[in-house]
């Protein structure tokens, strides 16, 4: 009979499931052996017990014998009686692994060895029963017990059935021999649901060093990325001041200020102007998202008219949006609706949006901006009737334009900081894919929401909603949470 061994490297699976450590109590299925010595009395009429080499009663299936019962009611034949068990539960089956433990009344008990993969793991006790050749109780019974009446046992020792030697020896192999199946597929069972716990508890503990190792690494990316944001602050930083003077300077030049320029001159300084512009606006992306991520871009709390911050960014744009033939209109009802915001960051939101609606759509589109003051009411869970439920008012913004739009499955990554639909769109429009993450944060620090939309028949609609007065911002732009 084969089994599953454990490795034998690891002590510790040797030690729990090790075939000298394996007691037969702790591995036995106890239903199985219920069922097999019930079947085994109730066919064969005999008491059977099953103990572990420890000595403990693992199983029994047995019913007094009217003998047993009549001497067990006096004190002395109670005594050899409960002497004679425990002896029979102790004695060793020898090297047969078979032995008959004679009882003092004349009856006798059949000891059989249970054998695992050479180990003697328990034995089973058969009887008591009558020996075929006995045919009055043993003289031993009289001097145990000297008041027992011998008439009623020698009358009761007839009644038992008797059982012939060859057929006790049958049923004795045939119990051993089923034990021994049931204990091999017990022990079996247990070995390996003690190997698939080591395994489990294993697989755990690799799985909480594996965790402390992310951990290390997280904590050590968070310190690489503060650095690099330092780092991209303080470049940032310095990098702005000379670019304002290469801008301010060329504007001079292109003005004439220095002299008339010839008009490759010219041409040449407006490109000076114009590409010292675009690198003015990635170095400030740059800044605002470091910022940002280390909480201090504040925010300056005032009472924000949305009106006159839309008509302003439109004024901006309109040169933009004319130069590359894409009509560009603000509509409006009144908005009369006051935010709590900072107006300076607002329009930075509004200007990006436009600028990107601008840039994305091709010559003859549209750019249509349109603000309304939205009313909601209010319900409070159980609360009064609706009539008296108050009316929230919030501002929504919708930057709509006739361009190239943007595909569902990309509306959140364009949110993503660096992130731009297709990157050699970089090379096509400029840009460097942080204008979106900045508008969104910036909107959610004034508690608010960005979405994108599909326009019709093409492009895509920016929807901003901005929730009216009365709203606490906080301080500065709140940085990523750390979870994220
Ligand atoms: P940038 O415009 O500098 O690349 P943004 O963060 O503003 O960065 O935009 C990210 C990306 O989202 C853009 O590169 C572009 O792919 C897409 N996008 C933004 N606005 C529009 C728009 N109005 N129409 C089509 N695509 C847009």
């Amino acid at each position: 009979m084969s089994s599953v061994a454990p490795p034998a490297s690891d002590p510790a699976i040797v030690d729990v499931v090790g075939h000298e450590a394996a007691r037969l109590e702790d591995f036995l299925d106890r239903d199985v052996l219920a069922e097999l010595l019930k079947s085994v009395h109730k066919l064969f009429g005999i008491g059977v017990r099953v103990y572990s080499a420890e000595g403990a009663l693992v199983g029994a299936e047995a019913s007094d014998l009217p003998l047993c019962a009549f001497v067990n009611e006096l004190p002395g034949g109670r005594q050899a009686c409960g002497a004679t068990v425990s002896a029979a539960r102790s004695v060793d089956p020898g090297a047969t692994g078979d032995v008959v433990h004679a009882c003092f009344t004349g009856l006798a008990y059949r000891i059989v060895s249970i054998d695992h993969e050479g180990r003697r793991v328990g034995r089973i006790v058969l009887g008591p029963y009558v020996p075929s050749g006995l045919t009055e109780p043993s003289p031993e019974l009289a001097r145990t017990e000297p008041r027992l009446d011998g008439k009623r046992a020698l009358e009761l020792l007839g009644r038992e059935p008797r059982v012939k030697t060859e057929a006790l020896s049958r049923i004795a192999a045939h119990v051993k021999t089923t034990l021994e199946l049931v204990v091999f597929s017990s022990h079996k069972a247990y070995v390996t649901s003690k190997l698939h716990l080591h395994s489990v508890r294993e697989s755990y503990r690799e799985l909480e060093d594996k965790t402390r190792r992310l951990e290390l690494a997280l904590t050590r990316l968070r310190d690489l990325d503060r650095l690099k944001s330092n780092f991209l602050a303080t470049v940032s930083h310095e990098l702005r001041t000379p670019l304002t003077s290469i801008i301010g300077y060329s504007e001079m030049l292109g003005e004439g200020l220095a002299g008339p320029l010839s008009d490759e001159q010219a041409d040449f300084v407006r490109t000076i102007h114009a590409k010292s512009g675009q690198l003015l606006a990635l170095i400030s992306g740059l800044l605002d998202l470091t910022k940002m991520e280390s909480g201090t871009m504040t925010l300056r709390q005032g009472t924000v008219r949305v009106a006159p911050v839309l008509a302003d960014v439109i004024t901006t744009l309109a040169p933009v949006a004319r130069k590359k033939g894409v009509e560009l209109t603000l509509t409006h009802d009144d908005l009369a609706c006051d935010l709590t915001g900072d107006v300076e960051r607002l329009r930075q939101v509004f200007t990006n949006l436009v600028d990107n609606a601008v840039k994305f759509t091709p010559a003859g589109g549209k750019v249509v901006v349109t603000g309304r003051v939205l009313q909601e009411e209010t319900r409070e869970e159980d609360g009064p009737a609706v009539l008296l439920a108050p009316l929230a008012k919030s501002v929504e913004v919708r930057v709509a334009d006739s361009g190239i739009g943007i595909a569902p499955r990309e509306r959140e990554r364009v949110f993503d900081a660096f992130y731009q639909v297709d990157s050699s769109s970089t090379r096509e429009y400029g840009g460097t894919g942080l204008g979106l993450s900045i508008v969104k944060r910036i909107v959610e620090a004034h508690g608010g929401t960005v979405r994108i939309e599909s326009n019709e028949p093409n492009g895509s609609v920016f929807v901003v909603t901005l929730p009216s007065a009365h709203v606490r911002l906080p301080r500065s732009v709140p940085p990523p949470s750390s979870s994220t």
